[in-house]
C-alpha cells in the first residue's frame, strides 16, 4: 500500500503532504462568490506559471496573495474541485490514474485535461469588470 492509502492527511509528513498536490492549479483560478454559490472563472492568478502550472513564487505566496489557499489537514474547503488529491483523500477516495504519484509522470495531469494549462487567462490581462463574463463549467466541486 502507498502512503496516501494508509495515512490520513494529518498523519502525513511534510514531504508526503507536498507530493500529494497533483499540480493542476485549479485552486489558483479566480472564483466568484455570492450568497448561493461559488463559481470558478477561467482567470488565473498572475503568479501562476501557466505552462508548468506551478506557482511562480511558492515560498512567498501567502504574502504576495493574501487570499492564496494555504491548505491544512484540519480544513479542506468544499469548493476545491472533486479532482483535488487533498479532497479525495479526505473523503476516503484513492488517487486517479493521472496523478503523478500513481503514473510516475508530471505530464499526465495535463494529458488527462485536469490541469488548467492552455485554457486560462492571467488576471494581469483581464479588466476587473470582465471577470463576471469568464465563469466556467468544466470544474466539478
Ligand atoms: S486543486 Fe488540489 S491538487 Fe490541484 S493544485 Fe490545488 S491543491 Fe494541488
Ligand atoms: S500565489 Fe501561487 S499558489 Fe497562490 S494562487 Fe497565485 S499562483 Fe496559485
Amino acid at each position: 500500500m502507498s502512503f496516501w492509502q494508509e495515512k490520513s492527511l494529518s498523519e502525513m509528513t511534510n514531504e508526503e503532504w507536498e507530493s500529494l498536490c497533483d499540480g493542476c492549479a485549479r485552486c489558483c483560478l479566480l472564483k466568484l462568490q455570492d450568497d448561493e454559490e461559488i463559481r470558478y472563472t477561467s482567470i488565473v492568478c498572475k503568479f501562476l506559471e501557466q505552462e508548468s502550472c506551478r506557482c511562480g513564487d511558492y515560498k512567498n505566496r501567502s504574502r504576495l496573495v493574501p487570499t492564496c489557499l494555504h491548505l491544512q489537514s484540519s480544513e479542506i474547503p468544499e469548493w476545491l474541485p472533486t479532482s483535488c488529491a487533498y479532497r479525495r483523500i479526505n473523503e476516503g477516495l484513492d488517487l486517479e490514474w493521472w496523478h503523478p504519484l500513481v503514473s510516475g509522470s508530471q505530464d499526465t495531469v495535463h494529458e488527462a485535461g485536469i490541469s488548467v494549462r492552455g485554457r486560462v487567462t492571467s488576471e494581469s490581462h483581464v479588466h476587473p469588470q470582465e471577470v463576471e463574463e469568464q465563469t466556467i463549467k468544466w470544474i466539478e466541486f
